[in-house]
């Protein structure tokens, strides 16, 4: 089996609880998936991983990059290191990505063909080759429970006919993924594994008290069985595309739907277009998508987006907003009573984040909405130097609960990596917590 998704009735605005069953544990959905790039959520260890968030369950999924990996350490060793779950001590559920969008973002020298993207790496300039079956063999040399299809990202923006023939590639490629996904999938790392989480994960996962109403969802993965991977594949998902036409989108969706993938990603989104047309292009892909498939949009983005659009109906997202943005010394925080976003720090704020690209061709989202349901802190500005307060009072992560504004701005000011360390576990504890909150009101309908 690969996978397993048990989803309750759409709200109003269509949102579901989920719980999705993979090789390496059950994720309940909607579910934010921290991005680990090189194998590693930059500056937070794996530990720290399982335990942030309000409800101590951690990040239940993370992701990581096929195109940085293949590059270094490369696939084939990884897969003598046993999958990245092993390589990296992380026994929760991963995903990978096809390598298409840092290929056709961050790589040098592109030549597109029907077959596949010769590429130059962007670290020293060697020539590589990926096409459909390529990508599928990294990936499942990687193992993570769940894989995406090699598709063709489309510039933005593009004409409606550039994006209906780069379509057209994307859907030839999913069915040449998936075919040879079919043929090949015994072969992933752990096909013959029986996997156990240690005594000490066992224990930073016992629910909090708050947390009965998950019993029914996981218990069994909150027991922390040793469990056989024997008999388990990975799964694959498809990428929708169609750019920001509404008649493409509806088109993608169809038939990838008729290639019957186990779950289906809406892709080519949060590239710089406007927040209102990634939510509309997000609300006509869902209309086709069928109920009983995860369906995933890849990238996205400000914490009211999430929110937003996982109470829409996106039961998985993915995003390095949280930690990039805290390296940057970007922080989120609930708004205050009747508090507005200051002025001066969102335009600080914004700053920062057109210049902070640190690694070109990860995604960084369009602007937020006019009035975001979190509050951007820049920590490098002067009025925070004497603020004995946590980053967020209203925040129960290990940050908030032991250190103070004054001394997060210390660090990043003299460049302490442990700033970015505390900055980047907030953020995602910030982010794990608007989830559980959606998933508890949607629980409850
Ligand atoms: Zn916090």
């Amino acid at each position: 089996m690969a996978l397993r998704f048990e989803v309750g009735a759409a709200s109003q605005s269509g949102g579901r609880r989920g719980a999705l069953y993979l090789p390496h544990g059950t994720v309940q959905t909607p579910v934010f998936m921290p991005v680990g790039t090189a194998a590693t959520v930059k500056g937070v260890p794996q530990d720290t991983l399982e335990q942030i968030g309000a409800d101590g369950a951690g990040a239940e999924m993370i992701l990581a990059n096929t195109y940085h990996l293949y590059l270094r350490p490369g696939h084939e060793l990884i897969r003598r290191m046993g999958g990245v779950h092993r390589f990296m001590s992380w026994s929760r559920p991963m995903l990978t990505d096809s390598g298409g969008f840092q290929v056709f973002s961050l790589a040098k020298l592109r030549k597109i063909t029907p077959d596949g993207v010769e590429f130059r790496s962007h670290l020293d300039g060697s020539s590589h080759f990926f096409s459909p079956e390529h990508s599928m063999e990294v990936q499942i040399a990687l193992g993570a429970d769940v894989m995406m299809a090699f598709d063709e990202c489309v510039e933005t923006p593009a004409t409606w006919q550039r994006t209906r023939d780069s379509m057209g590639l994307t859907h030839a490629w999913a069915a040449r993924s998936k075919q040879y996904f079919e043929a090949h999938k015994h072969e992933v790392p752990w096909a013959s594994e029986q996997v156990g989480e240690s005594a000490s994960q066992r224990v930073s996962r016992v629910p909090h008290p708050s947390q009965s109403y998950r019993d029914g969802w996981d218990a069994d993965h909150l027991a922390g069985r040793t469990q056989s991977l024997i008999g388990h594949t990975q799964c694959l998902f498809g990428i929708v595309q169609g750019g920001m036409y509404p008649d493409l989108r509806r088109e993608s969706a169809e038939r990838l739907v008729e290639m019957d993938f186990d779950g289906y990603a809406i892709g080519g989104l949060a590239v710089g277009e406007p927040p209102e047309v990634t939510r509309e292009m997000i609300a006509r892909t869902l209309e086709i998508l069928p109920r009983d498939r995860p369906r995933y949009v890849m990238g996205v983005g400000y914490p009211d987006q999430i929110e937003e659009y996982a109470r829409m109906g996106v039961d998985m997202m993915d995003c390095v907003l949280p930690t990039r943005a805290a390296r940057h010394g970007l922080l989120f925080r609930a708004p205050e009573p009747g508090e507005r976003q200051a002025v001066e720090d969102a335009e600080d704020a914004i700053g920062e984040e057109q210049t902070g690209i640190d690694r070109p061709g990860e995604r960084w989202p369009a602007e937020s909405a006019a009035n975001p349901s979190a509050i951007r802190m820049n920590i490098k500005r002067v009025e925070y130097a004497e603020d004995q307060r946590p980053i967020d009072p209203a925040c129960s992560c290990p940050v908030c609960r032991r250190y103070t504004r004054a001394y997060l701005r210390h660090l990043f000011m003299v460049h302490e990596p442990l700033g970015a360390t505390l900055n980047s576990i907030h953020n995602l504890a910030f982010y794990l917590d608007i989830m559980e909150r959606v998933r508890k009101e949607l629980a409850g309908h």
